[in-house]
């Protein structure tokens, strides 16, 4: 029997996914905060995590990003009442595995879920690599060679992010909500401070990758041309 852990603090809507879970077979605990979510999750074995992004004490999103970045593999399903594609990205980047866009069907969501357990367990790279750059997020390090560096939680996450995507833009507004958090206001030149600390530890460690800005788009890990 599988046991889904559902993170939705509208009661009405709760119950609407509970009694479709039953009926699909599936039995769903619900938690209306993520301090309570994360507290279960970490006693009980649940087959899969849905959530919502809008709870009492955060984004749902940040949460599941939380859990990925302890290692946490369960499929997680975002429910969200916002921009479709814009979280969608926002989504993925964060380790969730699917969303949905409210309002939607009970039905459309149990049939997501079902998907998600079916699909094998995605072997998600726990210390991913780009260019003979490796994150250790168990270690807070970087890796290059053999030379290692620490990094604070931010880097760690902003660093976690542009690797995973191996060389891909990443917008600025989903690397600051890797590092600090959505419900967290950042300052503006947070971002810089934390970009110019990683220019020179990838500097340090002799990495052959920058730090690059591509204005209007976002952040970008891209290897130094050797002929310059
Ligand atoms: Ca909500």
């Amino acid at each position: 029997m599988y046991r889904i852990a559902l993170l939705e603090d509208h009661d009405r809507m709760a119950d609407l996914i509970v009694r479709a879970f039953a009926g699909a077979g599936m039995e769903a605990d619900v938690f209306d905060r993520i301090t309570a979510a994360q507290a279960a999750l970490e006693m009980m074995e649940y087959s899969a995590l849905v959530v919502d992004r809008g709870l009492p004490d955060g984004d749902g999103l940040s949460f599941v990003r939380q859990l990925r970045s302890r290692g946490n593999v369960i499929p997680c399903l975002v429910l969200t009442a916002r921009n479709a594609l814009h979280d969608r990205i926002e989504g993925l980047e964060n380790g969730a595995d699917d969303y949905l866009t409210k309002p939607f069907s009970v039905d459309e969501l149990v049939a997501r879920v079902r998907a998600l357990l079916r699909r094998p367990p995605v072997l998600r790279d726990l210390s991913p690599e780009y260019e003979g750059l490796q994150i250790l997020p168990e270690q807070g390090l970087a890796k290059c060679g053999d030379e290692t560096i620490s990094l604070a939680p931010a880097e760690l996450q902003i660093m976690l992010s542009l690797v995973r995507v191996q060389g891909q833009i990443v917008r600025r507004t989903s690397l600051e909500a890797a590092a600090w958090g959505l419900s967290n206001p950042v300052t503006p030149n947070a971002m810089d401070v934390v970009m110019h600390r990683l220019r020179k530890k990838l500097g340090a460690i002799g990495s052959r990758l920058q730090l690059v800005n591509i204005r209007g788009h976002g952040y970008a890990l891209r290897e130094v041309d050797d002929a310059s």
